[in-house]
């Protein structure tokens, strides 16, 4: 393996708790090099399987966070100026394509559109990635895979994926554990007892049924992690979860009264 990719190696398994069969199927989608999208709101676990698989199937992860700023060559590459003159320098998806890495796009809805197509030679059987700049073409490694993560929650008309880029995706859904299994994860990441993680679980089933009757998007598995992780530094459950679960989420003081009864039910 390259050595510049070898930072990019997982060590230590990370801790992830299989929700259904997920990890079967990616085995499987990565044994064909599918390209994957894993689908699902935010803080549900998505980044944490990436990880798992990534070491399980010990090949390097490189994340790219997704922004509207970013343009294709943030992903591709760029000719830099150094003391020499010019030098080119790969771009983290030039740099999976080339040396075999997984490709992990976080949250790809936010890039725009321009920006998603230079994945599109690369997740069909063509597996190559043009560089225009240099002049290039860069046959993708057999190892290579790109994974984009995707929340259908924030889709609108001006944010969503093309149906020329969806369809060159497996797709795996993600969402929010059962109440005992995200219980388990919330104990397992926090220290708190399980009796206390399934407290914040039952607060944030609460707010999660509030989703679209004037909450955005319900209280993540993430949220829980902070709030227990607060608890068990010795904050008052109540505050830390007014701090960690209904403050971020909402500016509306009747619903943070909402919020705070429904921590004060479980606390
Ligand atoms: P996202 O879906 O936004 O990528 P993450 O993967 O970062 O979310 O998940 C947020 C946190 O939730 C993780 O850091 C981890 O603590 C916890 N988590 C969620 N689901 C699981 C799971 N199945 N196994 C282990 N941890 C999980």
């Amino acid at each position: 393996m390259q050595d510049e990719l070898r930072d990019y190696l997982i060590k230590d398994e990370p801790y992830y708790r299989p929700v259904a069969d997920e990890i079967e199927l990616y085995e499987a989608a990565y044994s064909v090099r599918m390209p994957m999208m894993l689908k699902g709101p935010t803080g549900c676990g998505k980044t944490r399987f990436v990880e798992y698989m990534a070491w399980k199937l010990n090949k390097p992860l490189i994340t790219v966070a997704c922004n509207e700023d970013m343009t294709a060559s943030d992903l591709v590459g760029r000719f830099l100026l150094d003391a020499n003159g010019t030098r080119w320098q790969d771009g983290p998806l030039a740099m999976a394509a080339r040396h075999g890495a997984i490709c992990y796009l976080d949250e790809v809805v936010e890039a725009r559109q321009d920006t998603t197509v230079v994945i599109h030679p690369l997740t069909d059987n063509r597996r190559v990635l043009p560089l225009e700049r240099k002049g290039e073409l860069i046959q993708a490694h057999p190892d290579f895979q790109v994974v984009i993560s995707y929340n259908p929650g924030y889709q609108s008309l001006m944010k969503d994926l093309k149906q020329s880029t969806k369809q060159r995706f497996g797709a795996l859904d993600f969402n929010y554990p059962a109440h005992d299994l995200e219980s388990e994860i919330v104990a397992h990441e926090t220290g708190v007892s399980l009796d206390v993680a399934s407290k914040l679980v039952s607060v944030a089933e609460r707010a999660r049924n509030l989703k679209g009757h004037g909450l955005d998007e319900g209280i993540s598995t993430r949220m829980l992690v902070y709030a227990g992780s607060l608890i068990h530094k010795g904050v008052a459950p109540l505050a830390a979860c007014r701090m960690a679960l209904v403050r971020p989420i909402t500016d509306d003081p009747d619903m943070r009264d909402a919020l705070d009864a429904a921590v004060t039910t479980f606390f």
